[in-house]
Parts: structure tokens; sequence; C-alpha cells
């Protein structure tokens, strides 16, 4: 009987070829069909009728720490605890960041098929995910390698199980704000996947660029033809690839330009009185200029004394709004961990954002229309393998299920393309 690997209750077989598990971060379905579509995806073009084009929910909040988070575990975050950037602890009455490893509470697969003798690969864009990923994994060179292209010329044996990054990539640190900083990514993964072929590899981007320009635009299909490329060099080696999102992304602007926004917390003082309830938004981070830390999602949290009720009412009859949950609605609907979120959770509609007040956004940074996420409706992403695929009939897919995919139901190698 072939090996199998056992993390958070699901069984994974050990895989027979290098796995790449791609997170392109913000990567709404219609990036890489219109790329395709202009004929900048030319690998991609080529692979998908022997392939599998499927598509997958990802976890709502649809923001980048509970997915990436959700894909390394194959869990929701009600398992793993990771359900935003940051979160108000009730008990410390403090608004804490929620990026401390501390908080992750499952073990990810990477860690566990370290023990079974896996050689592994975490590379991030950005490093405030890479300690979250990396945590359990015990760093060795040649071995397990977790790093971020942020951080890259800082990476040590000790920290991160590779030292040297500049010089085997060759190329310089990226800034943290550009598309460079994913494609350092990529560089980094086929490097590694001539010199250490590990058994599994993740690598998760940044949005930045999505954040700024629409499916089908120029600085859009620049960006997708890059990556195509990549995948083109990880293919060639022989990798499995399943390539996924932590979530979509949509235009949240007015006609005119400006961002359409609903200021909840603005909302709730004119109904409760100033500063009676706390509007938390999860989305943000300490890299909030491409979105102003406008998402569509909130959580609510209201003195005992409340009429929660009432007020969910008042928070539905405010324009924009998609959905209000109650927070065992909202634990249930999305499984999320009940006591990371306030009384009520706010879903806003694709074309608006939420935010608190307008004083408490700085919106200098937008320099181009309000692109954002967070909502449901930035729930579906991409789920495509350069492998056919079986036994998955009837199943409601998820982005978490990525390595299932390719570990359990991917065929090992490529059918023949059909003419
Ligand atoms: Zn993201
Ligand atoms: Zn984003």
């Amino acid at each position: 009987m072939s090996k199998t690997v056992t993390v958070n209750e699901r069984s994974y077989a050990f895989p027979k070829a290098p796995v790449v598990v791609v997170c392109i971060d913000g990567s709404e379905p219609d990036y890489m069909t219109e790329a395709m579509a202009a004929g900048r995806m030319p690998w991609l073009k080529g692979m998908l009728p022997a392939g599998s084009d499927l598509r997958a929910d990802c976890v709502v909040p649809s923001f980048t720490n509970p997915n990436n988070l959700s894909i390394v575990t194959g869990q929701p975050p009600k398992v793993h605890g990771i359900c935003g950037n940051f979160f108000y602890d009730p008990a410390k009455d403090a608004e804490v960041m929620m990026n401390d490893p501390a908080y992750l509470r499952a073990p990810t697969l990477f860690a566990a098929f370290q023990k079974e003798g896996a050689k592994i690969a975490v590379i991030t864009a950005k490093d405030k995910l890479r300690r979250l990923l990396g945590k359990g994994l015990e760093m060795k060179a040649g071995e397990a390698v977790c790093f971020s292209a942020e951080k890259a010329d800082e990476a040590t044996v000790a920290e991160n199980g590779i030292d040297g990054l500049l010089d085997l990539v060759g190329k310089p640190v990226p800034s943290v704000y550009s598309a460079d900083l994913s494609e350092f990514v990529f560089a980094a993964g086929v490097k590694l996947m001539e010199s250490l072929r590990p058994d599994l590899m993740y690598l998760s981007t940044t949005d930045y660029i999505q954040h700024k320009h629409a499916p089908g635009t120029e600085g859009a299909n620049d960006f997708y033809a890059m990556l195509d490329g990549y995948f083109a060099e990880l293919d060639a080696a022989g990798a499995i690839i399943v390539l996924t999102a932590d979530h979509g992304m949509n235009a949240k602007h007015k006609a005119d330009g400006s961002p359409n926004v609903l200021y909840l917390q603005s909302a709730l003082d004119a109904f409760l009185g100033d500063g009676k309830a706390r509007t938390i938004l999860p989305i943000t981070d300490p890299y909030v200029v491409h979105h102003g830390a406008l998402g569509s999602y909130a959580t609510v949290y209201l003195p005992k004394d409340a009429d929660f009720a009432a007020v969910a009412e008042f928070i539905e009859g405010l324009e924009g709004v998609e959905r209000v949950l109650t927070r065992e609605e909202a634990a249930a609907d999305f499984e999320l961990p009940p006591e990371r979120i306030g009384e009520l959770v706010v879903v806003t509609e694709k074309t608006r954002a939420v935010g608190t007040r307008p004083d408490k956004h700085d919106l200098s940074g937008l320099e181009v229309p309000l692109r954002s996420h967070g909502g449901v409706s930035e729930q579906v992403v991409p789920l495509i393998v350069n492998r056919r695929v079986s036994g998955l009939e009837g199943r409601r897919l998820r982005n978490f299920d990525a390595f299932d995919i390719a570990l359990n139901h991917a065929e090992a190698s490529r059918a023949a393309a059909a003419e």
C-alpha cells in the first residue's frame, strides 16, 4: 500500500512527483480567461485540453490570510483560527493583530509531510504570511525552506533553511509594492525545483496588480504573461501544478472613479450613539496603500445592552448591504471561529466597500479607482490543474482542496492533448 499522511482529519497520498500549489492573490477567474484570449498565456491555453479547468469557492471573509491558511491546512477558519489580519479581543479590550503564528491552531500540511520525510519549499511574497505558513516546519538546508521575496536578502539557513537567495535567483530584492515581488516568488520557485526538487512546493503572490488592473487590461495581461512563462518551466520539470487563488477581486467605485463606500461606524454612531458599537475591518494590515483598508466585509461588536436584532435590521436597511449575519449564523455559514468575530458580520454588495468613518481611511495612496475583495461576491476562484482529475463528482470544491486534488485526485502523468 502506498504511504499516506493524515493532517487535520484528512488523508493525503505521499507525492510521487513534485506537487506545486500556486495561490495567485486576488485572481478573479476572468484574469486568466482574458489573458488566454489575448494570446498572453500560451502555456496555459495549450495545457488546458489535457488538464482540468475547475472553479472553487474560497473562504469568506475573502481575504488573504484566512484563505492562505485554509489552503495549507486543508480546513476552514473554524479549524485553523485565522479569520482576518486582526480582531478585537474583548478580554483585553484591544484590537489585536492575527499575524502572530500563536493564533494558528492547526498544523499545516508542510509540517506533517516533513515528519514523513517530504522535502518542502514555501515561498511567499510578503513576510507577514511567511511566519504563519512556516509554523511547525523545521528549517533545514536541502530539506525544508520557507522565505518571503520581501526579505529575501535577509534569509538565513537557521531561520529559512536557505541563504544566498539573491545570487540563486539573480534578481535584487523587489519593492513590496510591485509586480516584481510576485515575480521573485516564481523565479525562486523554478530555481528550487531544480536544486531542491521538493515534494511539496507552495508559491503565494500578492494582489498588488489585481487591486490596480481589471482583467484583460494591459497591466493585468503583462502580469499573467509573466506567470505563464514560469508555469511552463515548472511543468517542464514534471511537477503536478494546481493554480488557485485566495479570493477574487471586483471594482468598488462610482462612475466618477471615487470609492463606493458604506461608512458603517458613522451609521452606527448615528443610530446607537458615538462609539457604542465597534466596527472591525479585518482587511486592515500594515500594507493598505492599494486598498485604503476598504473591502466588502466587516464585523461589529455591540454593547451588551444593545438590541442586536434591531441593529441588524438597521444595518440591513443601509444601501449596499448584501447580508447581515449573527455571530452564530456567520460561524455556521462561513465556518468561522465564533470567539474571533463580533455579534454581527456584515457583507456588502459586489460594487460596494465597507469602511468605518471617512476620517479613518487614508485614501491618498489610491492611485486608481478602488478594486477590492472580502465579500461573497469575490468567492469564486480558479482551480486549474495540469492533469486530468477524477473522483470529485458532486463535491463543492474549495480552494483549500488544492493539495487534496493534487495528491489524491490527479493523474500521475499528463494525458495526451486532443487535437
Ligand atoms: Zn489576497
Ligand atoms: Zn487584497
